[in-house]
């Protein structure tokens, strides 16, 4: 258990925001933050570690779950424009190849 350093609520460890006032103490807000940042960083570069990072959060961090599932998302619909750009791409050098 841990107090809330705004309201002296008890928070349960796992918890970022003070069920009280809804406060993050500020060393919590930086790992947050990056927490945040790491999230969105692998989950668009790795959309399945993306969809473990949200089962994982899911039910403690709700927060959290949804930026690394939205991030995988995204992750996915941008490799498959590159991949649908890759084909386009090959459909094209086909055909000129054809008419030259
Ligand atoms: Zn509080």
């Amino acid at each position: 258990m841990k107090k809330c350093e705004y309201c002296d609520a008890k928070m349960d460890d796992n918890d970022y925001y003070c069920p009280s006032c809804g406060k993050t103490s500020s060393s919590e807000k930086q790992e947050i933050r990056r927490n945040t940042f790491f999230h969105r960083l692998f989950s668009f570069i790795l959309p399945f570690l993306g969809l473990i990072l949200y089962l994982l959060h899911r039910n403690s961090n709700t927060k959290l779950a949804k930026i690394a599932i939205r991030s995988a998302i995204v992750g996915v619909l941008f490799y498959i424009l590159i991949f649908v750009l890759f084909i386009v791409y090959l459909i094209l050098s086909i055909i000129v190849g054809i008419f030259s």
